[in-house]
């Protein structure tokens, strides 16, 4: 068997783009005018942006209603309990209410018909019959019983092991031929590393072959570690609790293929402008869910999606990079910088040892200036300073000084964007 290959839902997930795009456009038009007779914000926030609820309704209304923050989703609740007036459908035809940190109530309707959990797992080799061990929280938080349900539903015998428990966690993966883990990374790895201390080696003694991982960052260097200490794959997934799972890496590991059940916008965090494929943005997802209808969630991560055919076949667009979150952001003369560029820029350059980004103001100019602390041997000089200017121009679209300064006036672990700018 070759679990690298085929699709969950061949039609679905390979179909032409334009037309799965028009049936998405299709579902939401439907969706809207039930959502805003059985959702008082939905009809609110219709109204308040002049349009009848009750009309026909296209997919172009939805940059006309604002952008909620994830992090205002708590309070939005607060002012309207339990879920902030989203829910669409009698809180008694729910199935489960998760809780995210916050708290922030996540409802989940009783028949829902969402496949995203199963096409995730199949994209990541899991298969009819494979033993899994979901390392995923079962409590409180969703991706335990998601990935629980839709593994019951593929026919994989399931083990419900949760977080925790080290010792046994490995010896489950020994015992019971596990052939695929789903979980964070990290613990995946915690694992992986009890093993071999029992004195095992991975590679023979486990049967394990791949994981769905997510929650966390996966370091490209962890990836490579953990496939080649179990001669495995690691294939990420990427989703929040409050509209589940956006998208979810293929074989080709090329980035996210992101679901059809949800409208996914990329717009400038500054005035909601959709940016278009391959330029950064934030990412405002729309759920085309009947039971709760969660309306433009801005969910704060700042990414690159593009739509450059993938290897795999499967046609959806990809998020491809995840710059950080925006609001770690600072904004110099009208453009967003973000701390992780200046970490990419310093990265750059063998002779650069690190640096800092501080932002000032002359006269009513922002300025903009790169202060960076030489490796050891490294000599300053105009020729570099000319070079990291210039990469500067490409990595942040905004003119920077570079200032060669000694270590002592850049701390290591320090903020990587200083901001001295004074508004009163
Ligand atoms: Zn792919």
């Amino acid at each position: 068997m070759d679990r690298w290959i085929g699709y969950y839902d061949e039609r679905a997930e390979t179909g032409s783009w334009a037309e799965r795009r028009a049936a998405q456009i299709e579902k939401f038009q439907r969706l809207l005018p039930r959502a805003a007779r059985g959702a008082p914000a939905v009809r609110r926030r219709l109204t308040d942006a002049g349009l009848d609820p009750e009309a026909p309704i296209s997919v172009d209304v939805l940059s006309r209603l604002p952008v909620t923050r994830k992090g205002e989703l708590m309070e939005v609740q607060k002012s309207d309990p339990p879920f902030g007036g989203f829910l669409a459908v009698p809180s008694g035809e729910l199935k489960r209410i998760y809780v995210s940190p916050g708290p922030v109530y996540d409802p989940l309707g009783r028949n829902l018909d969402d496949r995203r959990s199963e096409t995730t797992l199949f994209a990541a080799g899991v298969r009819p019959g494979d033993v899994v061990q979901n390392c995923f929280l079962y409590h409180l938080t969703p991706f335990g019983l998601y990935f629980d349900d839709a593994l019951g539903n593929m026919g994989c015998p399931v083990v419900p092991a949760g977080v925790g428990n080290t010792d046994l966690q490995a010896r489950i993966m020994r015992d019971l031929s596990v052939k695929a883990f789903i979980g964070t990374p990290s613990f995946l790895k915690t694992i992986l590393d009890k093993v071999v201390e029992d004195g095992f080696d991975p590679r023979v003694d486990l049967q394990i072959e791949t994981a769905v991982v997510g929650a966390e960052m996966l370091p490209e260097s962890l990836r490579a570690e953990i496939e080649d200490l179990a001669a495995m794959k690691v294939i990420q997934a990427f989703g929040t609790g409050d509209v589940g799972l956006v998208g979810h890496e293929c074989p080709r590991q090329k980035g996210y293929h992101l679901f059809d059940e949800l409208i996914i916008e990329i717009v400038d965090p500054d005035t909601g402008a959709e940016v278009g494929y391959g330029a950064p943005g934030e990412m405002v997802v729309t759920s085309l869910n009947e039971t709760y209808p969660v309306i433009r969630l801005g969910i704060g991560d700042l990414v690159v999606v593009e739509d450059d055919p993938c290897p795999c076949g499967r046609t959806s667009p990809r998020l491809t990079r995840i710059l950080g979150r925006i609001d770690m952001l600072t904004k110099v003369r009208g453009q967003f910088i973000h701390p992780a560029n200046v970490a990419r820029l310093v990265g750059l350059f063998d002779e650069a040892a690190r640096g800092r980004a501080v932002v000032d103001r002359q006269g009513h100019q922002d300025t903009f200036v790169l202060e960076m602390v030489l490796a050891p041997g490294a000599a300053p000089g105009d020729e570099l300073k000319d070079r990291i200017e210039a990469a500067a121009r490409d990595v942040f679209r905004l003119r920077a000084e570079v200032a060669f300064v000694d270590g002592a006036g850049v701390e290591a672990d320090g903020p990587a964007i200083v901001d001295r700018r004074k508004w009163d």
